[in-house]
């Protein structure tokens, strides 16, 4: 097994789970196969008039809870093996957190940071074609992801709802307040990070007051995580992104870094401390590292030395199998990426309902519900592990995903 295939990290989690949890064999074997995988080809023309041609995925990974749900990325690095890693990993996520959904992904093969926002806007409209056949608010309910966002959302919306000659708002969720998002979605995510974190902290009982924290990734989720563990009292002493990284043992001014990041579209250049390296941060003498960036990042030889006495996995994926073994022999428990970050699943989910319902609800209502959800997941993740004996916190959350996915196959049957 290579330790970068997130396809083989994703599935090997489901076997190292399959001992805690209790499945049908038959079904087991289902559950390794992702039911579809859609590759779209996207021309598109540059501003110079060239046509360029890109590529992009969609995932459909299973159904038997309900209809596919997950987010849409545009990368470089975007593989078929990672887009349906990502839809095996939200088909667990939306288990554990018993939502009515399965789980779905998407990607584009780009660098969005090289196109210009028209050509942004006709790559969406493009994939969005590409796939509408197989999208729609009873089907597969795509979501924002890396280096997509409201945005994003709202021009699948309108090209969704163009072919339909009505508008569809429940097709994707993300959008816009203006076009029938909710309130609490751009935060979500980050929101459900730092739940998981005070749960996890007194669970461990450790003082989140007092903690330092490091964060790779400072886009959506790293940034909110950010501002509400500095909030709780938490000192956010490093961060980086794809520009670079920042470092300061006292701990950083969040709000000062968030409008540095805005003006200078990246965390380089931010005076507020030292500069820092990827490989420097992940190794840092912090209580919590939070990778909220792209997968694969602890590998084994980060897992060696890394010296945080906790990692929330923000972003999904970020753990090598191999790395997870280490960490599990050095007592460094990791929270696992489909309970840290499923508060953005949560909330897109509670977007579809006030859809459907054509009502909306107001902020306090939105968080209270995702602190209620994730909070019962937390919760049933700690006693899967204790009353399962599963050697950690990832294999009893798959555990309990598995049997809920493996119990709707089981009594649905297979189809003829
Ligand atoms: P984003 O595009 O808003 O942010 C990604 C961040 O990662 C950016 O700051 C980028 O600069 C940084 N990054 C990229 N390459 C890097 C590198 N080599 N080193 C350091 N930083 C790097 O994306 P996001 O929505 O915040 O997603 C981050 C992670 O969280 C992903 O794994 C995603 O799948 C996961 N996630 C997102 C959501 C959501 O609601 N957006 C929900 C669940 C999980």
């Amino acid at each position: 097994m290579s330790e970068g295939n997130p396809l083989e990290n994703m599935l090997a989690q489901m076997e190292a789970a399959r001992p805690y949890a209790e499945v049908d064999d038959g079904v087991f074997e289902r559950l390794k196969h992702p039911e579809r995988t859609l590759k779209v080809t996207l021309p598109i023309h540059r501003e110079d008039g060239s046509v360029e041609v890109y590529e992009g995925y969609r995932c459909q990974f299973d159904s038997a809870r309900g209809p596919y749900k997950g987010g849409i990325r545009f990368h470089p690095a975007v593989t078929r093996d990672e887009v349906e890693a990502l839809a095996g990993w939200m088909t667990w996520k939306t288990a554990l957190m018993d939502l009515p959904y399965g789980g779905a992904k998407g990607g584009v093969v780009v660098d969005p940071r090289e196109l210009s926002s028209r050509e942004t806007e006709n790559l969406t409209r493009r994939y969005t074609e590409g796939i509408r056949r197989m999208i729609g608010p009873d089907m597969d309910v795509p979501a924002p992801d890396i280096n997509t966002g409201p945005q994003t959302m709202a021009w699948m919306m309108d090209t969704y709802s163009m072919y339909a000659g009505y508008v569809i708002p429940d097709v994707v969720t993300g959008k816009p307040l203006s076009i029938g998002g909710t309130e609490g979605r751009v935060e979500a995510t980050g929101r459900g990070v730092a739940i998981t974190a005070e749960h996890a902290f007194e669970y461990f009982q450790r003082d989140l007051e007092s903690a330092t924290v490091a964060i790779q990734g400072f886009g959506n989720v790293g940034s909110v995580t950010a501002r509400l563990l500095d909030r709780r009292g938490a000192d956010i002493v490093a961060v980086s992104d794809i520009t670079g990284g920042v470092h300061n043992e006292d701990g950083l001014n969040v709000a000062a870094l968030e409008n540095h990041v805005e003006r200078a579209e990246g965390v380089a250049g931010f005076d507020g401390g030292e500069s820092i390296g990827n490989d420097a941060l992940l190794r840092l003498d912090v209580d919590v590292l939070v990778p909220a960036a792209l997968e694969n990042v602890i590998t084994t030889e980060v897992a060696r030395e890394l010296r945080a006495g906790l990692v929330l996995e923000a972003a999904n994926g970020p753990t090598t199998v191999e790395a997870d073994e280490i960490l599990r022999e050095r007592d460094i428990p990791v929270i696992p990426d489909i309970l840290t970050n499923a508060g953005g699943v949560i909330v897109s989910y509670l977007e579809w309902v006030q859809n459907s319902q054509q009502y909306s609800w107001d902020l306090e209502q939105v968080n209270a519900d995702l602190e209620r959800r994730i909070s019962k997941a937390f919760e049933e993740t700690i006693d899967a592990f204790a009353q399962r004996e599963a050697p950690d916190l990832r294999t009893a959350a798959y555990a309990v995903a598995l049997e809920r996915v493996g119990d709707a196959h089981e009594v649905r049957g297979i189809f003829p």
